[in-house]
């Protein structure tokens, strides 16, 4: 037989070769056993499309929503206890909690956060109550203590946007702040970030793409 395709080009679950299936990009599903990615041809991904369909996979959306009237000030960020001035957050659905990420030299940090914490975030911005458990996660940039022009960026996006996101940063990060290389990283994905998304009140249902089949 040919050699296997390398890792990352086969369907986790069935095998086939995402190379030559639909000659689009494929999609990922979570795996909530392990908290990781795993890719997935268009069938597997569909299997997992429902929400609460239960098991162990769950398919990761593809919605992107600017939030536009993002009010956080430095001092809301200090009460989420994060350090940096980029994370993001998402709802676990084992623990029923939110949970937070952020970068730093050794990879990303997570910590949970108190749940009136999130209460008093999604209270000024309902849409995030819209976040699907596990697969969607809020992002969010330049509350933190860096300084900078005080412009803070806030998004819903799929969950492996951030994977991506902590891939490249894990690699650059330097320092405390991250350092010039990983903050033009940073600058690239959120403006890449802002090119795909929506304003966040021209849709807020959960928009999984077997609609575009
Ligand atoms: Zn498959
Ligand atoms: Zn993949």
């Amino acid at each position: 037989p040919p050699p296997p395709p390398p890792l990352g080009e086969l369907c986790e679950l069935c095998h086939v070769d995402l190379r030559t299936e639909w000659g689009m990009p494929h999609g990922h599903l979570v795996d909530l056993h392990e908290r990781s990615l795993a890719c997935a041809c268009r069938a597997c991904y569909l299997l997992f499309t429902q929400p609460r369909a239960g098991g162990r996979y769950r398919a990761v959306p593809e919605r992107y929503l600017s939030l536009p009237d993002l009010n956080f000030s430095a001092a809301d960020w200090d009460t989420l206890g994060i350090p940096v001035d980029v994370a993001f957050f998402f709802m676990n659905s084992e623990l029923e909690r939110v949970a937070a990420f952020y970068p730093g030299p050794a990879g990303a940090t997570e910590s949970l956060l108190a749940l009136d914490a999130w209460d008093a975030i999604v209270a000024d911005l309902p849409v995030l109550a819209s976040l699907d458990p596990d697969v969607e996660a809020f992002l969010v940039r330049g509350a933190g203590r860096r300084g900078g022009d005080g412009k803070v960026e806030g998004f819903v996006v799929p969950i492996d946007a951030c994977y991506e996101l902590v891939g490249h940063l894990r690699r650059l990060w330097q320092g405390f702040d991250g350092g010039k290389e990983a903050n033009d990283a940073i600058d690239a994905f959120f403006a890449r970030l802002q090119e795909r998304s929506v304003p966040a009140d021209a849709g807020t249902a959960p928009a999984r793409s077997e609609a575009e089949v």
